[in-house]
């Protein structure tokens, strides 16, 4: 039997606005427990929730690009429930009119093809407060900071086929919405996570199979081993003529296994209707319009842009267009450099971003400005240094000693490009091996390619490093071919 494998995610982004979705209580990250959540976000007996107009509009801005529709006219729903760190007893969020409707977007998969995925909707809700159970024995602790915190809940399709398009779609929605400048997307912080709706049909079937839902994944790579392990305890169940069941469970990652958290049947009705503390609300199309207005450029029309404007591959422009800040970096170094495209990205993508993995450091912490970057490459490109001394100066710029032309300076790193004086040295060499020349001219040619290194090296030695590799490599085999 052929299974297939169908996924859909739902994924919660903490919107960055300063205020909660309905109080103008502080969203803030670290504070003392329960230093901030007033009485609206208690749902203290006398008080009315008032909507934040700049949740609605970090909202409409994912909707725009995403192609979505964009309600003019939503509302919201209380979903009851009861659990200690939810003070009202319902979470205000939104059923049958969200904000934003049905969009697309495009995901590119290793293999370098495109799929499309159709997100189904995204709708506005207040996440609840936090249950701690460390500190407090055979108690449980309640901090309600983060209750009244607005979040996007993105809603996809059933469209993914595996754990690498899950993977793919949750980055390009984590990578847009900090373009959009409409979430820090903090995984740690809880800031973006999603649950993984997975089911195995046969292949052919048309019809969905039954799911599995696992809650509260917040990082990619426990999506990615959360999804792998419930494909494999599915169809092992299938396999063995048993059922899936409908349920929804936890993802362990120090097991690396899924359990049980509950069952369709118990699962809660949350008899939803309309909030009556809170008006529909409408918006116009010139308020989208305007807000339209404010879209940055998105990461699609970036790296596009980037594969024209600095002839990159497809695979440096991704790369670069991971992050709006990475990208500007880039930028920013192609113009320090004088338009060196090619080695900018190499050396963003390569030295500079193990120096920064290295030391946990993202991109806007770099002790390396792009201009400074941008011109040391300047200097290898008019064979002021050779490639193999600039990771040297690159080491030293990055422990803060000046930029490119002053440690060439005070180093005494200029490339050695005065052809008098390679020769004279290519010379001194050869009179002084006598025996490797002999070997070189008795050797094939396809042989002598590497005996070179070794008169290349005593050159090198002789120059601290600083002879151009290039009139070296020339003139040695000028000469040692001649004899
Ligand atoms: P609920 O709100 O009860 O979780 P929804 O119908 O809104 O259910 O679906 C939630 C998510 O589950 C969506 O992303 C949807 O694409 C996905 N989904 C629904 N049915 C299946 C299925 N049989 N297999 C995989 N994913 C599914
Ligand atoms: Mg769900």
């Amino acid at each position: 039997m052929q299974w297939e494998t169908v996924i859909g995610l739902e994924i919660h982004v903490q919107l960055s606005t300063r205020s909660k979705i309905f109080s103008a209580a502080a969203t803030a990250y670290g504070a003392e427990a329960n230093r901030q959540a007033c009485a609206v976000d208690l749902g203290l007996p006398g008080v009315l929730p008032v909507i934040n107009a700049g949740v609605i509009k970090k909202a409409v801005k994912f909707g725009l690009a995403v192609n979505a529709e964009i309600a003019e006219h939503f509302v919201f729903a209380r979903k009851n429930y009861f659990y200690p760190d939810l003070p009202k007893g319902y979470q205000i969020s939104q059923l049958e009119l969200p904000i934003v409707g049905y969009g697309q977007i495009a995901i590119r998969l290793d293999d370098g093809s495109n799929r499309i995925i159709g997100i189904t909707r995204a709708h506005l809700e207040e996440d609840a407060g936090k249950s701690l159970h460390e500190d407090f024995h055979n108690m449980t602790g309640i901090d309600l900071n983060r209750a009244g915190t607005p979040l996007l809940e993105i809603v996809s399709e059933p469209d993914l086929r595996n754990a690498q398009e899950a993977v793919a779609y949750m980055k390009k929605i984590h990578t847009l919405v900090r373009y959009l400048g409409i979430s820090d997307g903090n995984m740690q912080e809880g800031s973006f996570r999603c649950d993984a709706n997975i089911s195995i049909r046969a292949k052919g079937d048309t019809k969905l199979g039954t799911r599995a839902e696992i809650k509260n994944l917040n990082s990619f790579r426990f999506v990615e081993q959360a999804i792998l392990h419930e494909i494999d305890r599915q169809i092992d169940i299938l396999e063995s003529g048993n059922k899936v069941v409908q349920e929804t469970r936890l993802y362990d990652p120090d097991k690396n296994e899924t359990r049980a958290m509950r069952s369709k049947e118990e699962a809660n009705d949350y008899r939803y209707f309309p909030d009556p503390d809170l008006l529909p609300v409408e918006l116009s199309r010139d308020d989208i319009e305007s807000i339209r207005t404010e879209l940055p450029e998105l990461p699609d029309a970036k790296r596009q842009r980037f594969i024209k404007a600095f002839n990159l591959s497809e695979y440096d422009s991704s790369n670069l267009t991971i992050s709006r800040e990475l990208a500007d970096y880039f930028e920013a170094t192609v113009q320090a450099s004088g338009g060196e495209a090619k080695l900018s990205a190499n050396w963003i993508m390569g030295d500079l971003s193990a120096a920064l993995n290295k030391e946990n450091k993202d991109i806007t912490k770099s002790p390396v400005t792009a201009n400074a970057l941008g011109g040391m490459i300047k200097r290898i490109k008019d064979n002021t240094i050779s490639g193999k001394i600039a990771k040297q100066i690159f080491e030293d710029m990055w422990n803060g000693e000046g930029d490119a032309d002053t440690i060439i300076e005070v180093r005494g790193l200029k490339q050695v490009s005065d052809s008098g004086l390679i020769e004279k040295l290519v010379d001194e060499v050869i009179a002084a091996n006598p025996d490797q020349v002999e070997q070189f001219r008795s050797s094939p040619g396809e042989k002598q390619g590497k005996l070179i290194g070794f008169f290349v090296g005593q050159i090198m030695k002789k120059t601290q490093g600083k002879a151009n590799p290039q009139q070296v490599n020339a003139l040695l085999n000028k000469k040692l071919t001649a004899g």
